[in-house]
C-alpha cells in the first residue's frame, strides 16, 4: 500500500511516500520539504530514496500549490516515484492538536475534520495549517482515504490529577485549559520499540521515554499507556529546549509584563523563540553548538547544558516516584539519539534509581538503537532511533485496510 505522509506547518510542509506492505515490513521511496509557503520564493527539496536532493525554488502561494507542486513531482517522468496519483492508496496527516476528542488515529470525515477545527484555538499555529492539508489533499486527490495521526492522542490515558493544573475549575470548563502534552506518536513508537528491542514485555514495565529535540519532552509511559508527561497545554512546559524556557514560576511572567511593556505576543515570543539554551546561552539554540561552546569555555553555553541536564534528570525522578518504580530509560530525538554528553550527564547520580550506566558503551551512539547500561543494571537505558512518519504511515495504513 502506498502512503503518502503530510505534516503542514504555518508555513512549510514535509513529505514522505512510503510503500507499506507491512508494520515493520516497508520502504521509503522518497520524501521532502517545502518551505516559504506564502513568501515571495518558495523552495522545494525531493529526494528519490538512493537519489541525490533536487532543489526546486519558484512562488508557492498557499498549501494546496504546495501539495501539488509535490504530486507534480511523485508522478515526473525524471524525478518521480509514482506512475500516476492513483498510485497513492491513502494520505496520512500529522495533526497536532486533537483536544479531548482523540484518543487514537482516526479516518478523515466531516464530522473529525469540525472536531480538529474546535481544537484551532488551542494550537493556533499548526491545526490550521493541518486542516489546509486536508483540504487541498481532498480537492487534489478526491476519494483518497485520508487518516488524521494525532500529536496529543497517546497522553489522553493521563488521569484527571496529572492533566489538572491547580488554578480555578471553571478555565477547565470554559478553555479546555489542561495538560495535553506533545510528541505522543514519537513517545509511544520508541516505548514499543524499546521494549521489542530489550525483550520487556510492555504491558508489565515502567518507561520514561525522553523525547529530545529542538523541542523536548518528557513521558511516563506505565504498562504501555502515557500517565504523565513534560509538555502541557503547550509545548512550552517542561525541560528548557532550544528556544522554548520549559517550566517557569508563573509569578515570572507577570513580573516581565509590567517591567518590560510586553504584551501577550511580546510575552508569547519571548518565551518560545527567545528562551531555552539560546536565551541563557546567547549562543544558539543548537545543542551542538551549546556542547562545543561549553567544551572550549563557554560559561553560558555550560550553564545551559547544566540547566537541560538537571531538568531531565529532575523529570526522571519525579516520573519514576509517580509510577512506583522504572524499568526502562528511552533517548530518542536529535539530541538523545546523538548526544552522548547529554545522556551520560541525565544519568549520572541516578543510581540509587537502579541504573548502572555503561559509559563505553554509551560513547559515540549516534543515529542507532543501542543498550547503554551493564548487563545486570536494574533500570535498562537505551538510545532509540524514532521514526514518526512511519507511525502515521502504519496506523495510515491499518485504518483503511479496516
Ligand atoms: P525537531 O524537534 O525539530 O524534530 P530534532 O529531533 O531533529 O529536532 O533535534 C534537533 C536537535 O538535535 C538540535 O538541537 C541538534 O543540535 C541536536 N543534534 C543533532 N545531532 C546532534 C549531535 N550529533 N550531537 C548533539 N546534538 C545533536
Amino acid at each position: 500500500m502506498i502512503i503518502l505522509v503530510l505534516n503542514c506547518g504555518s508555513s512549510s510542509l514535509k513529505y514522505q511516500v512510503l510503500d507499506m506492505k507491512g508494520d515493520n515490513d516497508y520502504s521509503l521511496l522518497a520524501k521532502g520539504l517545502v518551505e516559504r509557503i506564502g513568501d515571495k520564493v518558495g523552495i522545494l527539496t525531493h529526494q528519490v530514496t538512493g537519489s541525490d536532493k533536487y532543489k526546486i525554488e519558484k512562488p508557492i502561494p498557499d498549501h494546496t500549490e504546495g501539495i501539488k507542486s509535490v504530486l507534480n513531482l511523485l508522478t515526473d517522468s525524471q524525478h518521480g516515484v509514482l506512475k500516476s496519483l492513483k498510485d497513492i492508496d491513502a494520505v496520512g496527516h500529522r495533526v497536532a492538536h486533537g483536544g479531548e476528542y482523540f484518543f487514537c488515529s482516526v479516518a478523515v470525515n466531516e464530522d473529525v475534520i469540525s472536531k480538529i477545527e474546535k481544537c484551532c484555538e488551542l494550537a493556533p499555529l499548526h491545526n490550521p495549517a493541518n486542516l489546509l492539508g486536508i483540504r487541498a489533499v481532498e480537492n487534489l486527490m478526491p476519494g483518497t482515504p485520508q487518516v488524521a495521526v494525532f500529536d496529543t492522542s497517546f497522553h489522553q490515558t493521563m488521569p484527571d490529577y496529572a492533566y489538572m493544573y491547580a488554578i480555578p475549575y471553571e478555565y477547565y470548563d470554559k478553555y479546555k485549559i489542561r495538560r495535553y502534552g506533545f510528541h505522543g506518536t514519537s513517545h509511544k513508537y520508541v516505548a514499543q520499540k524499546a521494549c521489542d528491542f530489550t525483550g520487556m514485555d510492555i504491558d508489565k514495565s515502567k518507561i520514561i521515554t525522553c523525547h529530545l529535540g529542538n523541542g523536548s519532552s518528557i513521558t511516563a509511559v506505565k504498562n504501555g499507556k502515557s500517565v504523565d508527561t513534560s509538555m502541557g497545554f503547550t509545548p512550552v512546559e517542561g525541560v528548557a529546549m532550544g528556544t522554548r524556557c520549559g517550566n517557569i514560576d508563573a509569578g515570572v511572567i507577570t513580573f516581565l509584563e509590567e517591567k518590560e511593556h510586553l504584551n501577550a505576543s511580546g510575552i508569547n515570543a519571548l518565551l518560545n523563540k527567545k528562551s531555552g539554551l539560546l536565551g541563557v546561552s546567547e549562543l544558539s539554540s543548537d545543542c551542538r553548538d551549546i556542547e562545543e561552546g561549553a567544551a572550549s569555555g563557554n560559561a553560558k553555553a555550560a550553564l545551559a547544558q547544566e540547566m537541560l541536564y538537571y531538568g531531565i534528570k529532575k523529570y526522571i525522578g519525579s516520573y519514576a516516584a509517580a509510577m512506583g518504580g522504572l524499568d526502562m530509560i528511552v533517548f530518542t530525538g536529535g539530541i538523545g539519539e546523538n548526544s552522548s554528553i547529554t545522556r551520560e550527564q541525565v544519568c549520572e547520580g541516578l543510581e540509587f534509581l537502579g541504573v548502572d550506566f555503561d559509559k563505553d558503551a554509551n560513547r559515540g551512539v549516534r543515529g542507532k538503537d543501542a543498550i547503554l547500561t551493564k548487563k545486570g543494571s536494574k533500570v535498562t537505558v537505551v538510545a532509540i532511533t524514532t521514526n514518526e512518519e512511519l507511525v502515521i504511515a502504519r496506523d495510515t495504513m491499518n485504518i483503511v485496510k479496516k
